[in-house]
C-alpha cells in the first residue's frame, strides 16, 4: 500500500490535505442519502481460519517483490487455488526506474446472470525497496490476497443471480524506489494501471459497475478508514453492508485520503472503494517494516472484511438503478 495524502510529511501538505478533506467531507454531507434495497435471503459466509492459513502460506515464501523467484512461487500458489475456475492472465513488462520487470495480474471470473461486473482487487507483491530484508507483507499484500482466495471458495460452484464477480490479484502495486522518492503515481500501481487501460481499450471497463479494493485488512485491531479518494455512495454501501453484518464499529472511525490501486479505476469513472486500515500498529508503525508479520493479524478481521465485501455485492446486485457516478 502507498502513502495516503493526509499523511504527507510537511505541514504545508498536511494543511492542504486537511482543507481538501474538509471540502470532500462537505460534498459527502451534501450528497443526497441513497436508499438501499431491503435485506433478504441468507447472509454471506466466510472462513476466517482458512483465509488466515492462506496468509501464513503466502508469507512462508518470504519477500515476494517483482522479478524474484519467490514472486513466481506466489503466482503459482494463487493459480493452484483457482484450478477449474475461469482464469485470465494479464502479463506484460513494466518499465520502471529500476529497469524492466515482468508483471502478472491474475483474474478469476465468476459469472452472474445480471449484465455487469463487480471487481474485487488486491495486490500480492511486496515492497521492492525492502526486497533484501525480512519484509514479508503479511498484512500489506498477504492478508488481502488470502482474502480473495477465500472469497473465491465462497463464490465457486454457486450460480449467481447478480453481477459477475471478477477477483483480481494485481501485481507491482508497490513502488520500486523508496516511497517518498518519486511521485506515487509515476512509480507504483503498475499492474492495475495496465489492467484499467487494457479494459478501457477492449470495452470491458464499461461493464464494471463497481471496483472494491482490499488492502491491509488483516490487522487484529481492525479499523477500516473512510477513504476520501473513493466514491462516496459506494463507501456508504460498504457501511450499510457492515451495519447489516453487525460490524459497523470496525468501519469508518477515521477518514483518510489514500493513494492506492483504486485510483486508475476512479480516474476512468468507475465507482470505487478502497477498504483499508492504514493504522497498523500504533501510528502505523508496522507498515513497510519487517514487523509486518502474521502474528499481528486475526482470522476475525479477515472474516469481517470478507463478509462485508460479499454483503456489499449482495446489496449492489439489488440496487436499481445504481447511483450516478
Ligand atoms: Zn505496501
Amino acid at each position: 500500500m502507498l502513502f495516503p495524502l493526509a499523511f504527507a510529511a510537511c505541514d504545508h501538505d498536511r494543511n492542504s490535505a486537511q482543507a481538501s478533506d474538509q471540502n470532500q467531507a462537505a460534498k459527502i454531507a451534501e450528497a443526497a442519502p441513497i436508499s438501499f434495497p431491503p435485506d433478504a435471503g441468507p447472509l454471506p459466509t466466510f472462513d476466517g481460519n482458512r483465509a488466515m492459513q492462506y496468509v501464513k502460506e503466502i508469507v512462508a515464501f518470504g519477500p515476494r517483490p517483482i522479478g524474484s523467484a519467490n514472486h513466481k512461487k506466489v503466482e503459482e500458489y494463487i493459480a493452484s487455488h483457482l484450478k477449474g475456475d475461469a482464469v485470465e492472465d494479464d502479463m506484460f513488462t513494466a518499465d520502471t526506474p529500476e529497469g524492466k520487470f515482468p508483471v502478472h495480474n491474475i483474474i478469476a471470473k465468476f459469472p452472474g446472470a445480471k449484465d455487469g461486473i463487480v471487481v474485487i482487487a488486491s495486490h500480492y507483491d511486496t515492497n521492492y525497496p525492502l526486497r533484501n530484508t525480512s519484509f514479508v507483507g503479511a498484512n500489506d499484500g498477504g492478508s488481502s490476497s488470502a482474502l480473495l482466495l477465500e472469497i473465491a471458495n465462497q463464490l465457486r460452484g454457486k450460480p449467481r443471480d447478480g453481477y459477475s464477480v471478477w477477483l483480481v490479484w494485481d501485481d507491482a502495486e508497490e513502488s520500486v524506489k523508496p516511497d517518498t522518492e518519486l511521485p506515487f503515481l509515476d512509480d507504483s500501481l503498475y499492474g492495475i494501471r495496465h489492467l484499467a487501460e487494457k479494459w478501457q481499450a477492449d470495452g470491458t471497463l464499461k461493464k464494471v459497475k463497481a471496483f472494491l479494493l482490499a488492502d491491509m485488512i488483516g490487522d487484529a485491531d481492525l479499523n477500516i478508514d473512510r477513504d476520501l479518494n473513493s466514491t462516496p455512495w459506494l463507501e456508504d454501501t460498504v457501511f450499510e453492508a457492515a451495519t447489516r453484518m453487525g460490524y459497523q464499529s470496525h468501519f469508518f472511525g477515521r477518514k483518510n485520503q489514500v493513494t492506492d490501486d483504486h485510483l486508475p479505476f476512479m480516474q476512468k469513472g468507475v465507482p470505487s472503494a478502497d477498504l483499508i486500515d492504514f493504522d497498523y500498529g500504533y501510528n502505523n508503525v508496522f507498515w513497510h517494516t519487517p514487523q509486518d508479520t502474521a502474528d499481528k493479524l486475526s482470522p476475525k478481521s479477515l472474516e469481517i472484511t470478507g463478509v462485508v465485501i460479499l454483503e456489499t455485492i449482495r446489496i449492489l446486485d439489488k440496487m436499481e438503478p445504481l447511483p450516478p457516478k
